[in-house]
């Protein structure tokens, strides 16, 4: 496929703010939806709009076919062993929260929870109020100078016995990538539990769940080019057989009487209430469209690219980069020294191009690198040499002007 043709299946990449073509270096917060998504969406809403699993009619038969067809989709997707394993939240927030209050009878006081010191809040206060609740105590793997997960550590942690190991795939600030199936294969030796947070991963990179062999895997379908509003959570069958749901109500019961209620088989039981159709139908779209490009073409070409933008903005000068190794996925992170970096960020969009600036939902990580925020240019599928000298040459002038 010719890149044009990819990157002209995203109707929001072709727009100009003002005088400008829109740069797009914001995939990490969301990507850009291709045209396939978004027809999808439209059509179940114009053709098929049921409730899934409930009537008799026609629609609700189509609804639910295309529905459970997605839980397929992404078990081969993600190399689950079983469609039960499956279960749509509606994201990796809600994921996370799920398996850790759904631990909660299974922690006692003391218990030990390792967490990545470089993780989204979403994948830190889950823990938090499990340990509230439970008493457990959690310790962050902290990182090494150059901003990994200190290995070395992390082995001597795992020495007292933690009963859950919960890691990033991807940071979703520095792009870094963290060896997640030997670190699991650690955490196994010992006992723990493990669970990977792949909200930056499942867009870059071949996830097989199997391979990692993680007790539980999540992601958001609008980080991989589908809709808000659904995500995924994969769990190793007997794990999640263990959890205790976090919502109860319609769908997730088998039985029900003003005595007592007993709870659905999985995945049911984890999915209570409407599920977000529409959007489970969206993201089985996005998966069709990432599989029909030559994935391993397409990392190449991002890695290319993100190359260039660590190499071209260390040129530059008067820039600090954060964390940026050769390996790393997706993302770069970056302040133009002593300069507010929402400042950066309002001049380089008055250029037309979006760059995330903050703290990016990880403000333990900020603290460890002693800043308040930074930038963060990140890439995906339709990402082009274009984008890079645009927003080079967009931060030079926001340099020139500003030092
Ligand atoms: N974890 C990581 C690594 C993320 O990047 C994000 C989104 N920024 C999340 C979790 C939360 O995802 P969502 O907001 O889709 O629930």
């Amino acid at each position: 496929m010719e890149f044009s043709q990819l990157r002209s299946q995203f109707p929001a990449l072709s727009q100009t703010l003002g005088d400008y073509p829109l740069v797009y270096l914001d995939t990490a917060a969301t990507s850009q939806k291709p045209q396939g998504v978004i027809d999808a969406m439209t059509r179940y809403y114009a053709q098929d709009n049921a409730n899934v699993h409930r009537a008799a009619h026609q629609l609700s038969a189509r609804a639910t076919s295309q529905y459970e067809a997605v839980r397929s989709q992404v078990q081969h997707f993600i190399h689950a062993a079983r469609r039960e394993e499956i279960i749509f939240t509606h994201g990796t927030t809600e994921g996370i929260n799920l398996v850790a209050q759904g631990l909660a009878s299974q922690l006692k006081p003391q218990d030990l929870i390792l967490i990545d010191s470089a993780a989204h809040h979403a994948n830190i206060v889950p823990w938090q109020m499990l340990a509230k609740q439970t008493g457990a105590e959690i310790v962050p793997i902290p990182l090494t100078h150059d901003a990994r997960l200190d290995q070395t550590a992390y082995r001597e942690l795992l020495k007292r016995q933690p009963r859950i190991v919960a890691l990033s795939h991807v940071s979703n600030v520095l792009g870094t990538v963290n060896p997640v199936a030997e670190m699991v294969s650690q955490a196994k030796a010992v006992g723990a539990l493990t669970l990977i947070d792949g909200a930056q991963a499942i867009a870059h990179l071949e996830v097989d769940v199997q391979s990692i062999d993680c007790d539980f895997y999540l992601f958001s379908g609008h980080k991989m080019y589908g809709p808000t509003g659904v995500g995924i959570l994969y769990g190793r069958f007997d794990q999640l057989d263990k959890l205790e749901p976090l919502l109860t109500g319609g769908e997730m019961i088998k039985q029900v009487s003003f005595e007592g209620t007993t709870f659905n088989i999985l995945p049911n039981r984890l999915e209570a209430g409407t599920p977000p159709i529409a959007e489970v139908i969206g993201l089985g779209a996005a998966i069709d469209f990432l599989q029909s490009l030559p994935r391993a073409e397409i990392r190449a070409h991002e890695q290319v690219l993100l190359k260039r933008l660590q190499a071209e903005l260390n040129a530059l000068g008067g820039i600090t980069l954060y964390g940026a190794h050769e390996d790393n996925v997706g993302a770069v992170a970056f302040n133009l020294t002593g300069e507010h970096h929402q400042d950066v960020g309002i001049l380089l969009d008055q250029q037309g191009i979006a760059v995330r600036c903050g703290h990016h939902c990880a403000m333990p990580l900020m603290q460890t690198l002693c800043l308040s925020g930074c930038c963060r240019a990140s890439l995906g599928v339709y990402s082009s040499d274009e984008d890079i000298n645009r927003f080079i040459e967009a931060l030079q002038s926001v340099k020139d002007l500003l030092l």
